[in-house]
């Protein structure tokens, strides 16, 4: 998926706090780590590799020559269930150990939102879902049913995220605005 895409549906993860009685200026914090999290995995897309795209247009091609070899390469061990259970585990101890957990929900919104990136990924082509323990790369769906980058279900999931974010925010203001 595109870097919009991405960041349009790992921001849905500020949902989760619509399971709180009274969510209040933890969204200021929750959606731009949602944000952040959403695009992370694919600080591995600055390898060596033929189709490399770079996320946000090229901030990220700093990396250039860090994710390469067997497990770092584009959708490789940063889009791992692993290495989002593993960031899930620094988030939670962040904010238990370093913001006396005034943020329960961060780790949920970071791991929701992380993981939804490879998820979707997995429409386009085959990710490193296993590694480090698997090396097979798996896709969600049959090779014919795959859209790539940019396709049709590229832009059909950027507009449902952008509608999801919009539609959050209009229930947000109704609930505890008005
Ligand atoms: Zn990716």
């Amino acid at each position: 998926m595109t870097w919009r895409t991405h960041l349009a549906i790992g921001a849905n993860a500020v949902w989760l706090t619509s399971f709180t009685k009274n969510p209040d200026q933890s969204l200021l914090v929750f959606l731009p780590v949602a944000m952040l999290a959403s695009l992370l995995p694919d600080i591995d897309a600055a390898g060596d590799g033929a189709k490399i795209h770079y996320v946000g247009g090229g901030v990220l091609s700093n990396f250039k020559g860090i994710f390469t070899g067997r497990y770092f390469h584009h959708r490789g061990i940063m889009h791992s269930v692993f290495v989002s259970l593993i960031f899930f585990l620094i988030v939670y101890l962040i904010n238990f150990f370093y913001l006396n957990n005034i943020y329960p929900l961060l780790p949920y919104v970071f791991f929701l939102s992380y993981i939804s990136h490879p998820l979707i990924d997995g429409f386009n082509t085959s990710v490193g879902y296993l590694y480090p323990f698997n090396r097979k790369k798996i896709a969600l769906f049959p090779k014919l049913m795959l859209s790539p980058v940019k396709g049709f279900t590229d832009k059909i999931l950027f507009v449902i995220g952008a509608f999801g974010i919009l539609l959050f925010f209009l229930m947000f203001a109704y609930y505890y605005l008005l």
